[in-house]
């Protein structure tokens, strides 16, 4: 196979000296990485990246520096400043520098902050936007984000705040009675609390959940599991973060979308799980 990942045709945008361009790397599989982001990635002297960009991405950056900006839940980690800091001290040094984030930059991932620096000491941005782990990983598990029988709007949610805790400053109730799905990032920790609050807000226990782990990646993991259950069975199952949580009726819909599950040969399980029958040859 050919290992070159050459770009098509296209007056692709030159990475000028003293440039930062803040990227998303999508969540996980490298195929899932814009062509901007390769672009970036073919001209960049340093990149620095997150604990979640795999080895794979960095490697079509054999030209580069590779820094190493990870913070992860709990572990000694760079602090955001010194990260936002160094990147205007690599664009001052006249370097063509890449900030790879995980997903997209400007979900959960303080890439506004970043950029926020950037242009405050004057350093030119470039951003380049990237499938986020709440609707990209949420597909290869085979659950749509949004579904025409199942919500009409969908909410995104931060599982800590920064200090860790469950985020004080959200309204519970407002967020459980707001949308009928809810995607959960960076909830494991705080899961038994989250549940708690949407049950007490009004949501059912038997409302389905789906807990994605390491989506897109070659060790993604679904556990399908319902509101009053989630605590039980993602410890039963040992599901370790990176994880996305789905909450609301579009779960169903991995029953018949599981679409990895049946490339490996697996029937569907249930053509209609919503019980809304099929739908007619044309709509
Ligand atoms: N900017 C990122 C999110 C950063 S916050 C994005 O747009 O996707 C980090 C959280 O994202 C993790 O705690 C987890 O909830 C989620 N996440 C990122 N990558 C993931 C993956 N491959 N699988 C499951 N969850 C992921």
């Amino acid at each position: 196979m050919n290992t070159e990942t050459s770009l098509p045709a296209f007056e692709w945008p030159t990475l000028e000296k003293g440039w930062v361009w803040l990227c998303g790397a999508g969540p996980g599989d490298p195929g899932l990485l814009t062509l901007h982001a390769l672009n970036a990635l073919r001209q960049a002297d340093v990149v620095i990246y997150d604990a979640l960009v795999q080895e794979a991405i960095l490697s079509w950056a054999p030209q580069a520096e590779h820094i190493y900006a990870g913070k992860r839940g709990g572990k000694p980690s760079a602090k955001q400043r010194d990260i936002s800091l160094q990147l205007v001290d690599l664009a001052r040094e006249g370097k063509r520098v890449l900030r790879l984030k995980g997903g997209d930059p400007f979900v959960f991932g303080r890439g506004g902050e970043e950029a926020q620096t950037l242009v405050q000491h004057g350093v030119p941005v470039r951003i380049i936007p990237g499938i986020s782990a709440g609707i990209g990983g949420l597909a290869y598990a085979g659950i749509p984000v949004t579904h025409r029988d199942v919500n009409q709007s969908v909410t995104f949610v931060t599982g800590h705040d920064q200090s860790g805790d469950t985020p004080s400053s959200l309204d519970w109730t407002s967020i459980s009675k707001g949308s009928q799905v809810l995607v959960i990032y960076m909830g494991m920790k705080n899961i038994a609390q989250i549940a708690q609050k949407l049950v007490s807000a009004g949501r059912a226990l038997s409302e389905p959940v789906a807990v994605v782990a390491n989506a897109t990646t070659p060790h993604q993991r679904v556990l399908e599991t319902t509101l009053g259950a989630v605590v039980a069975d993602v410890e039963a199952a040992g599901m370790e973060p990176p994880a996305i949580f789905c909450i609301g009726r579009s779960v169903l819909m991995r029953q018949v979308l599981d679409w990895q599950g049946q490339a490996a040969g697996e029937a569907p399980r249930d053509l209609d799980p919503l019980g809304r029958g099929r739908p007619a040859e044309s709509a």
